[in-house]
């Protein structure tokens, strides 16, 4: 089954001025835009929530902040947007533009953020950054750290934590990112990585990644480094298989995503390399780098596969059931 409660799912918040660039992100890494199109975006005048929790693993809003809202004034409702629901919060920071108002609204953002509910995890993403040199990449992102973190410690809040990353939709660093900062929000995480960790050793494979497909997201990988070009190979192998899917595999009711439990698929690189994807559940699939030769012994890696999804299956819907226990308790007092 494809069981992946609500609850379980990781819920997110992007912020920033307006022509940061968080339609831009939005739309390019759940809506597969291509990069380009997002020249012509038209800029948006409200709080716009992108509900994409039916179709990822990833619980997302977005909230456009255009210059009226004011978080002191009383009628805003900085308990209901920051409250529970969020978990994390991505502020971006334009890096092609003068960031001093960004750093202010930074600033405000957080410390009102941070009353509300203090288990908000912050994220900056310095964005843009393909117009940087790799120099101009390092001291943007060291003076952005030092000036944010400084009015943080004037303001006696220096107890909020800011993780910063460089990020771009030109390349595969918003994905990373943004990898990095879901992540973070699932408890099961070590779990996952020691599940991925045994069925790698088992199987003979080099990487295994768990990706929500939608986005391309990785959700976990095994404790091996990540490196970038195995990440960007997943990715554009996940984009093939996705339109591939969409064009030879769609069901009679078009409702459906062509993206199902069967769903598996193997390309052989010329490098002796082979990809190897199959269906976890409804949002996730697992992508497999591993040597030609130790593929020989495919039904050894489609057994352990099937442990493994079993194992996952396991984690979360026992998560699942605690916190529905623990709803249940709270409610009975
Ligand atoms: P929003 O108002 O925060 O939603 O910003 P938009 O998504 O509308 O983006 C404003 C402009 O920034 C658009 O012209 C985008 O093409 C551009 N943009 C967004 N992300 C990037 C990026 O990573 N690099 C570059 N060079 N431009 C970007």
């Amino acid at each position: 089954g494809s069981y992946m409660p609500a609850e379980v799912k990781p819920k997110i918040l992007l912020l920033g001025l307006r022509r940061s660039g968080k339609s831009s992100i939005q739309k390019v890494v759940f809506h597969k835009m291509s990069p380009n199109e997002t020249l012509f975006l038209e800029s948006t005048n409200k709080i716009t929530k992108d509900d994409i929790s039916s179709s990822s693993f990833i619980q997302f809003q977005v909230w456009d902040f255009p210059g009226q809202i004011d978080f002191f004034d009383p009628t805003f409702d900085a308990d209901n947007i920051f409250g529970g629901q969020c978990e994390a919060l991505i502020f971006i920071i334009d890096a092609q533009d003068d960031y001093m108002e960004s750093l202010e609204k930074l600033h405000s953002t957080v410390s009102r953020a941070y009353k509300v509910n203090p288990n908000i995890h912050f994220e900056v993403f310095i964005h843009k950054v393909d117009g940087l040199s790799d120099d101009q990449k390092i001291e943007t992102q060291r003076e952005i750290h030092q000036r944010a973190n400084d009015e943080l410690s004037e303001s006696g809040t220096d107890s909020i934590h800011l993780s910063f990353y460089l990020t771009s939709i030109y390349d595969h660093s918003i994905f990373e990112a943004f990898s990095k900062v879901v992540q973070k929000l699932i408890p099961q995480l070590p779990t996952m990585e020691n599940l991925l960790n045994i069925f790698i050793s088992n199987s003979n494979i080099e990487k295994a990644f768990l990706f929500d497909v939608v986005s391309k997201i990785y959700v976990a990988t095994d404790s091996s480094p990540v490196d970038m070009a195995s990440y960007e190979l997943c990715c554009d192998f996940i984009d093939v298989i996705i339109d591939i899917s969409y064009i030879y595999g769609m069901k009679e009711d078009a409702e459906t995503s062509a993206f199902d439990n069967q769903s598996s698929s193997i390309i052989r690189l010329n490098s002796s390399t082979i990809l190897y994807l199959r269906e976890v559940n409804k949002y996730l699939a697992m992508v497999c780098l591993l040597r030609e030769e130790n593929f020989a012994r495919q039904g050894l890696i489609d057994y352990n596969f099937i442990c493994f999804r079993d194992a996952l299956q396991e984690v979360f819907g026992i998560r699942a059931r605690a916190s529905m226990m623990r709803e249940r308790n709270q409610n009975s007092l």
